[in-house]
């Protein structure tokens, strides 16, 4: 079965994330996010994970930023699965079992 990229880190941030980092989207579609800028497209969980920090951060970080700040925190979390969610109470444990 062959995965689709998410638009958003194949496209909108294309050039901020290495290849490693493009996600992929569920094949059950209903189980990706929806942008919360354009609620047609489905985006993987760290993209949507990525909007909603930005928004949440009031302008402070661009999407750029909270998206790999969002990639960051999901990296370190892989390595230390002890500490399942220190920044944004994502439980990242849960979300992408190691
Ligand atoms: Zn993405």
């Amino acid at each position: 079965m062959s995965r689709t990229p998410c638009p958003y880190c194949s496209g909108k941030f294309r050039g901020s994330l290495t290849e490693e980092a493009v996600q992929h989207l569920d094949p059950n579609l209903a189980m990706n996010p929806l942008s919360r800028r354009d609620d047609k497209i489905y985006i993987c969980r760290l993209c949507g994970a990525a909007e909603g920090l930005a928004d949440r951060m009031d302008g402070l970080l661009t999407d750029e930023m909270a998206r790999i700040a969002v990639q960051n925190e999901m990296e370190e979390c892989r390595r230390l699965p002890g500490y399942p969610a220190p920044l944004t109470g994502i439980d990242w444990a849960k979300l992408y079992p190691i």
